[in-house]
């Protein structure tokens, strides 16, 4: 029986969100086309990895090797080629993360097979590869065919796809270690972690967002109120981080983080595209916009439409009273 193939992505010896997402992307195909479905994890002191991994496939490969506690395109050229000229698989996925950008076309050449990048949707069609990707920065949704192949690469878009448990524990196979370059022409000579605050928008299930429509810094701290009232956190768009109103880590959309928690509000932000393309998978959006014709609208499961100034203080009296506060 023929597979599909996730390469997984370790992040200081965690497997990384976007590895069980392009398990779950890979495991709607498998189911479809009859496929198995396999992990490769690559790197070195790897057994919590792979413990974590277990749930979530049928098979997990591993290659492991002080060389490649790190991860460095060479070497992880060398091994995944090499795998996958040994397994054929049907289909290699990588998240279209900076590794996977890296990685996907190196490895599209060498082994002369198509790559489809930052997918929406993949579907293996009598063993050939159709995929949703964006065009013209995110305003066309276009399906693509590859050409016929043996075998194919496909990078899948974060915060897209659904990680899919399954039953039994995959079966763990340790390959020997392919060969690897002798002389490295890359090497990483330090890892440093960007500056972070302590909130993570991307894993909040609450998340108040607020837009141009603010209109003032100071405005900001009515939505952070709203936000503590539920339990949430704060996000925006684009312009307030532009405006260094609030640090670019909560910024959401293309050029910014994806998010989908289980409820989005949306407080005087347009619903422009690049900001849509960050949060149109939340459960529940609720949109304020004093403008009836917003695009935001158009996602939203919820629009009020009127002044947000008027909307969130209402909301506040209401959440406190129900929450017996003063
Ligand atoms: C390459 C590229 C990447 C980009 N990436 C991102 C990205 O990652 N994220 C992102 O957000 N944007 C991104 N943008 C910018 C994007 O195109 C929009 O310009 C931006 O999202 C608009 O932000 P906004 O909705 O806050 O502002 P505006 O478009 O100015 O909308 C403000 C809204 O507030 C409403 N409003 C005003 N006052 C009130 C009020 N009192 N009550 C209720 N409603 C009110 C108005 O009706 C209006 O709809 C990107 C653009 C480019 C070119």
């Amino acid at each position: 029986m023929g597979e599909i193939l996730v390469l997984a992505e370790l992040r200081q010896g965690e497997v990384r969100e976007i590895t069980f997402e392009a398990l779950g992307a890979g495991r709607n195909v498998a189911a479809k086309a009859g496929l198995k479905l396999s992990t490769l994890l690559v790197g070195y002191n790897l057994e919590r990895a792979e413990d974590g991994l277990a749930d979530y496939c049928d098979n997990i490969l591993i290659v492991e090797d002080e060389r490649l506690g790190q991860y460095n395109s060479e070497t992880y050229q060398a091994v995944v080629s090499q795998v996958f000229r040994e397994r054929r698989p049907a289909l290699l996925l990588m998240g279209h993360t900076s590794m996977g950008m890296d990685l996907a076309p190196r490895l599209a050449v060498e082994l002369g097979i198509p790559l489809v990048t930052d997918c929406l949707e993949i579907e293996l069609v009598d063993g050939r590869l159709y995929a949703v990707r964006q065009m013209y920065g995110g305003k066309l949704n276009c399906r693509v065919r590859a050409r016929e192949a043996e075998g194919y690469i496909a990078t899948v878009r974060q915060g897209i796809f659904k990680p899919v448990k399954i039953e039994s524990r995959g079966l763990v196979t340790r390959i020997g270690i392919p060969v690897l370059p002798r002389e490295l022409r890359r090497r990483v000579k330090g890892v440093t972690a960007p500056v972070k605050s302590e909130i993570s928008i991307e894993s909040a299930d609450i998340i108040v967002a607020v837009g141009r429509g603010i209109g003032e810094k100071s405005n900001i701290a009515l939505a952070e109120e709203l936000a503590n009232l539920l339990g949430g956190v704060i996000a925006c768009s684009r312009p307030i981080v532009d405006k260094g109103w609030l640090p670019s880590d909560r910024q959401v959309g293309s050029s910014g983080k994806t998010v989908k928690p289980k409820l989005y509000i949306s407080l005087g932000i347009s619903g422009a595209f690049q900001h849509v393309m960050g949060m149109m998978n939340s459960q529940l959006i609720i949109a304020v916009n004093k403008d009836r014709n917003a695009p935001i609208f158009n996602v939203a499961h919820y629009g009020v439409v009127d002044d947000l100034f008027k909307v969130a203080p209402a909301l506040i009296k209401k959440i406190r009273e129900l929450k017996g506060l003063r």
